[in-house]
């Protein structure tokens, strides 16, 4: 991650601009859009840039090289799980990270529960929906988000507090206008059914956050516009 500071701040000040002109355009306020960079594949200086900020929160993909890094990064800035989680790791996680966005399963659920019921606290989550039926992604097919929401709603140390999905890659703009705007109607067709706000929506990212944005989307997931491209 080659970048100064400078250079970073100066990237943040630039997708703001571009942030409040698509929560405008949809007629949204830009104060309910929040910026999440996610410092995956870059040194923990990434996040420290983050923090020292100001920002909310930082996204990882990975349970391992989150807790390894989060040492290093003093400061109040939250880290949030965006990548799938293996049944393996789920008490590191909730060891490690303050809200988990990638919930995919009601065995997983289950697990991240019992994990955070001994380590006697509540853990934030959002489900991960495969909105866009894409093969190569995670995330609970839509059909199955009822079922996933009530065990997870059963859960006496979860707090659901949103969703969240990642658009199929594609050539084509409107697979993702398509995808976002899929996941705003499952959101709002489960928070009537079950009577529960699900207020986070967290979609958007480099390539497609503007039309995450005028979907609803209350959190874009930002790594290559803000950081460079990252190896591996
Ligand atoms: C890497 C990643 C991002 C950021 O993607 P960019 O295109 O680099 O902005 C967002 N969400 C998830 C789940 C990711 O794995």
């Amino acid at each position: 991650m080659p970048i100064t500071f400078e250079e970073f701040s100066a990237r943040v000040a630039s997708l703001r601009v571009q942030m409040d002109a698509a929560a405008r355009a949809a007629g949204r306020d830009p104060a309910n859009v929040q910026l999440q960079p996610v410092t995956k594949n870059h040194p923990a200086d990434a996040a420290i840039f983050a923090a020292r900020l100001g920002l909310a929160s930082v996204g990882e993909n990975r349970v391992q090289e989150a807790a390894e890094k989060r040492p290093l990064c003093p400061g109040l800035i939250r880290w949030e799980l965006i990548g799938h989680l293996q049944s393996n790791k789920a008490k590191l996680a909730v060891e490690t990270f303050d809200r988990i966005q990638s919930v995919d399963s009601s065995k997983l659920a289950g697990l991240l529960d019992r994990a955070a019921g001994s380590l006697g606290k509540v853990l934030p989550v959002l489900l991960q929906i495969n909105a866009g039926h894409d093969p190569a992604k995670f995330g609970a097919e839509p059909a199955d988000a009822p079922a996933l929401l009530e065990a997870a709603l059963a859960a006496p140390h979860l707090r659901v507090e949103g969703l969240m999905t990642i658009a199929p890659l594609s050539e084509d703009p409107e697979v993702a206008v398509r995808t976002f705007q899929n996941l705003r109607v499952i959101r709002d067709d489960l928070a009537a059914r079950f009577g529960t706000p699900l207020a986070e929506l967290s979609m958007g990212m480099s390539g497609d956050y503007a039309a995450a944005i005028a979907a609803g989307s209350t959190l874009i997931r930002i790594g290559t516009a803000l950081y460079g491209s990252r190896d591996g």
